[in-house]
């Protein structure tokens, strides 16, 4: 069955045909590691998770990288680009080294327990500063950068002149509209040409003058810009043209439009064959959920208040990725429900036989529909009310968590004791001697014991109604 995703780039939903019969290559922009990830930021790799797994349902081979941000960089224009990993390590009383590391545990901790599945391959920045440095190299030798005292920056004009139309190709912006990026904005350097021109390489001068990671480079000891790694590694790993680049909305406009640039400047190829992007996960009153947002809410969050963490890939997984999704814990509860109610149906005796065909074709379609998700989740509900004997449903259900990875294949089974299974066995034989008292008499012996008995035809449902 075709496979229809959305480019941001083409702005529509395209069949997706692999550069390479067979197997994919996808980049997922990874965490800057200077303080746990969000909620809002899981929700762009829950994303990726289910765009990879739905690559694999579809008999794709797929290689992930992601990267990991250890380098500190700018934070927001609200704090004026202090160095994000420097303040993590201030706040925390650590060296920058040790909060990097800290927060790329808890990163793999918290995806682990959203069932998202680790990447092929994690690139860390600071492993890569060769990789960068090389590239900023070739940008320059295709004189495309300008050095001030401060940094090495692209010259998006020239850029511009050698490749018409290129720069904003992904965002639609006018280059004339483009606001200066918010991460990588280097304190007013009066020798910065154009607003939109973004650091390569950072001197360790002036502010960076005590800047705690640094490196030699042909321009001096300084840190790499942030978007160059994402071009560096990506093409390390991915080859300079690969399938599918992930990341959130709001890096369309700054990050990889840049990183596109960079791909083009240097290699003289986009490298990125599609861009896939997910909406925010927004708090009261629309504002997205930021790092620097009171609304700052972790998958422990989640834990604290009793609720299993895959309620949150569930509620997830309940709209569609290229829609804004409000958060909200009536929202996250009903889906937490919706979760403990799947998890009593795989936890009825009875192994998974042939499963539901019909309902197979309908969730793959859902899924090769630009990855509609709440029309799969509809799906799963369908094949739960269907007819289907409950063996079937089961296999089923358990073919589609390989892509919703709602943990379907970890539920407990409840093993219905020997005893209470001979005594549904009498009470069937009853009632197919119509002797009604006696089956009365045994469901009320399976209901003292703890277990409510379903008829259905020709046979019965044991369920678990309380521990014994
Ligand atoms: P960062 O660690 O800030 O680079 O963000 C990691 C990923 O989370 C990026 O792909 C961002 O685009 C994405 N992201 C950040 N905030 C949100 C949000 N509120 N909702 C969804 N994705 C987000
Ligand atoms: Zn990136």
């Amino acid at each position: 069955m075709e496979l229809k995703l959305y480019n941001t780039l083409t702005r529509q939903k395209d069949v997706f045909t692999p550069i390479k019969p067979g197997a994919v290559s996808l980049y997922t922009c990874g965490p800057t590691v200077y303080n746990y990830a969000h909620l809002g930021n899981l929700r762009a790799y829950i994303f990726a998770d289910v765009l990879r797994r739905t690559l694999v349902y579809n008999g794709y081979k797929v290689k992930q990288v992601m990267n990991i941000t250890d380098v500190g960089h700018l934070t927001s224009d609200a704090d004026t680009g202090e160095d994000k990993l420097e303040k993590g390590a201030s706040r925390e009383g650590k060296t920058v080294w040790d909060v990097a590391k800290f927060y790329e545990r808890a990163f793999q901790a918290d995806t682990k327990a959203l069932n998202i599945l680790p990447p092929s391959k994690y690139t860390r920045a600071t492993d890569h500063i060769k990789e960068q440095v090389a590239m900023v190299q070739q940008l320059e030798k295709n004189g495309l950068t300008y050095t001030t005292q401060q940094a090495v920056y692209f010259d998006v004009l020239a850029f511009e002149k050698k490749y018409p139309g290129e720069y904003t190709k992904l965002s639609g912006q006018k280059l004339s509209e483009k606001k200066v990026g918010a991460r990588d904005e280097v304190y007013a350097d009066p020798d910065k040409r154009h607003p939109a021109d973004f650091a390569l390489w950072f001197l360790r001068v002036g502010k960076y003058a005590d800047h705690v990671m640094h490196w030699p480079s042909p321009w001096g000891d300084g840190f790499p810009g942030w978007h160059i790694e994402c071009s560096a590694m990506s093409t390390k790993y991915l080859g300079k043209h690969f399938d599918i680049h992930t990341g959130g909305i709001d890096h369309i406009a700054v990050h990889h439009t840049n990183e596109r640039a960079q791909n083009i400047g240097a290699l003289g190829t986009p490298a990125v064959e599609r861009w896939m992007h997910n909406e925010f996960l927004v708090v009261d009153k629309g504002a997205k959920m930021a790092k620097s947002g009171e609304n700052f809410l972790t998958p422990q969050s989640v834990t604290d208040k009793g609720l299993n963490p895959l309620a949150y890939r569930y509620f997830c997984l309940g709209t569609h990725y290229r829609q804004p999704l409000s958060f909200s814990w009536a929202a996250l509860n009903a889906a937490a429900n919706a979760l403990t109610a799947l998890y009593t149906v795989m936890a009825q005796p009875g192994l998974p036989k042939v499963g539901c065909a019909e309902l197979e074709a309908k969730f793959l379609a859902a899924l090769n529909d630009d990855l509609n998700t709440p029309q799969a989740l509809a799906v799963v509900w369908e094949t739960v009310k269907s007819d289907y004997p409950l063996s079937a449903k089961k296999r089923t259900l358990l073919k589609f968590d390989a892509v919703l990875g709602l943990g379907l294949s970890k539920v407990k089974k409840i093993i219905i004791p020997a005893k209470i299974k001979k005594l549904a066995d009498e009470r069937l034989a009853a009632r197919q001697s119509k002797d009604w008292p006696r089956s009365d008499e045994l469901r009320a012996e399976i209901e003292r014991a703890g277990y409510t008995i379903e008829d259905a035809e020709d046979n019965y449902r044991l369920k678990k109604i309380r521990e014994k």
